[in-house]
């Protein structure tokens, strides 16, 4: 038995671990948690306190920890096989999954290709655009467009295409520019806008940029719907299917990035279906797993594939990583789109959504609140903090009240959102609204 405290492991981590999207000074006066173990919705530090997981793990975990299917499913594929280079071989789990991935797509996508993390999809997709492009006699098709507020992922790569100017201008002189249009955000709406507006609006931009450069343009890259880390920002599924006109018009791939809001999240298993549009790319990762383990993918057109169909080594897709197609890995995929079909986990989730979008309503009559929004199990407003000294601290204050209300909820910037796993029962939604009101009510005087 180990009997070390939480704080014993504070300590011992922030001596030899370097925490990601952390300036580490701020621990000085920021909590760490040590988290010990972790079942269904509740995380448990080394002290027995358990903190509610309203933000999934960074958007991960779709089912709970320790979901019995899923560790049964991985415990069965520990013992049958761990992992085998897929350049040359193959195995039944990366077989199933990307039958089953490509049934979800109506076969529409037909090919996946697999990576370990969204930013490695991201990467994938940029750089097979460009290539089937260059394969198809087309080599000045270079250039990538993202929307504003856009973010990708942190690889160099990734990062060309991301718009969250703290994350890019550190590294701006590494990166090559991508075009940046108008955000289709309908908290843009100008007085007597609906969200349809703003999408149109949006869309004429790209209509802009397309007819003054497409020939140079090798893809268009989005988040469907909801643009998470930019702070919930959401938009008509019309600017979608405007955007894959424009796309089909000017031949011009089209890459979702369903990482964040794939598998469920916005509603629908991918975003692009509220839109009745697929895209040339699909990435995905983040909840694929059940946030069990690193996997991601980017699902293509069959007539991407072909374009790298050859003889020619050269003209074939030159990219690979270790764990590529790991085993395990596509087991807990697999065990996850299990638990959809057995569960009817998206009408499931639709009466739960509804549930926590009630439970969180007087949030809107709030003088300190601004744009209640949601989507699928996707919850967000935006604090107004009337002191302008206080803006930049809020998200600090907020999330080291929530921790002291037993809740792992962590603001980006002025939006407070929520975006749960998928298991919660009535009475853990309406004790997760109510906490989230406490803890906002007690920021305002923090
Ligand atoms: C998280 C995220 C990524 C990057 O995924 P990583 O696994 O963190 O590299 C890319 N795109 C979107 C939309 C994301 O939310």
């Amino acid at each position: 038995m180990n009997h070390s405290t939480s704080n014993d492991w504070v300590a011992r981590s922030l001596r030899s671990v370097w925490h990601p999207c952390t300036q580490m000074q701020h621990h000085e006066q920021m909590p760490l948690v040590a988290i010990k173990n972790a079942r269904g919705v509740y995380l448990y530090d080394h002290d027995g306190k358990r903190y509610l997981d309203a933000i999934s793990s960074w958007w991960v975990n779709l089912f709970g920890h320790a979901n019995p299917r899923i560790n049964a499913a991985l415990k069965e594929q520990l013992d049958t096989l761990e992992h085998a280079m897929l350049a040359g071989f193959t195995h039944e789990p990366v077989v199933e999954l990307s039958e089953q991935l490509s049934s979800l797509t109506n076969h529409v996508l037909g090919h996946a290709f697999y990576a370990s993390d969204g930013a490695s999809a991201v990467e994938i997709a940029l750089k097979m655009s460009f290539h089937a492009w260059r394969n198809a006699g087309r080599p000045d098709k270079q250039e990538f467009v993202c929307v504003q507020g856009s973010y990708h992922g942190e690889t160099i790569g990734a990062l060309a295409v991301t718009d969250v100017a703290l994350f890019k201008d550190a590294y701006g002189p590494l990166l090559r520019a991508a075009r940046v249009v108008t955000s289709p955000d309908a908290r843009n709406a100008l007085p007597g806008e609906t969200a349809q507006d703003v999408a149109r609006r949006a869309a004429a931009d790209v209509e802009t940029l397309f007819e003054e450069r497409a020939d140079k343009i090798a893809a268009f890259i989005v988040e469907p719907l909801v643009q998470c880390a930019t702070g919930m920002a959401m938009h008509d599924p019309l600017y979608l299917t405007l955007v894959r006109e424009l796309c089909d018009r000017f031949d011009v791939h089209l890459i979702a990035d369903e990482i964040a809001v794939g598998c469920g999240r916005t509603g629908t298993f991918f975003a692009c279906e509220q839109a009745g549009i697929w895209p040339d790319f699909l990435c995905l990762s983040k909840g694929i797993s059940g946030g069990y383990l690193p996997l991601s993918l980017v699902l293509t057109r069959d007539s991407i594939y072909q374009a790298f169909y050859s003889e020619d080594i050269r003209r074939g897709f030159l990219h690979s990583h270790s764990y590529t197609g790991n085993p395990l890995a596509c087991r807990a995929a697999l065990a996850t789109l299990q638990i959809f079909r057995d569960d009817d986990v998206l009408a499931q989730n639709r009466v739960k959504s509804a549930a926590m979008m009630a439970a969180l309503a007087p949030l809107a009559q709030h003088a300190r609140v601004a744009n209640l929004r949601q989507r699928g199990t996707i919850f967000a407003f935006d604090a107004i903090e009337p002191d302008a000294n206080r803006v930049s601290t809020f998200s600090r204050r907020f999330f080291a009240t929530a921790l002291e209300h037993e809740l792992m909820l962590r603001p980006i910037g002025r939006t407070v959102y929520l975006m749960p796993p998928y298991i919660l029962d009535p009475e853990q939604i309406a004790d997760l609204a109510a906490r989230t009101r406490a803890v906002f009510e007690t920021t305002l005087w923090n």
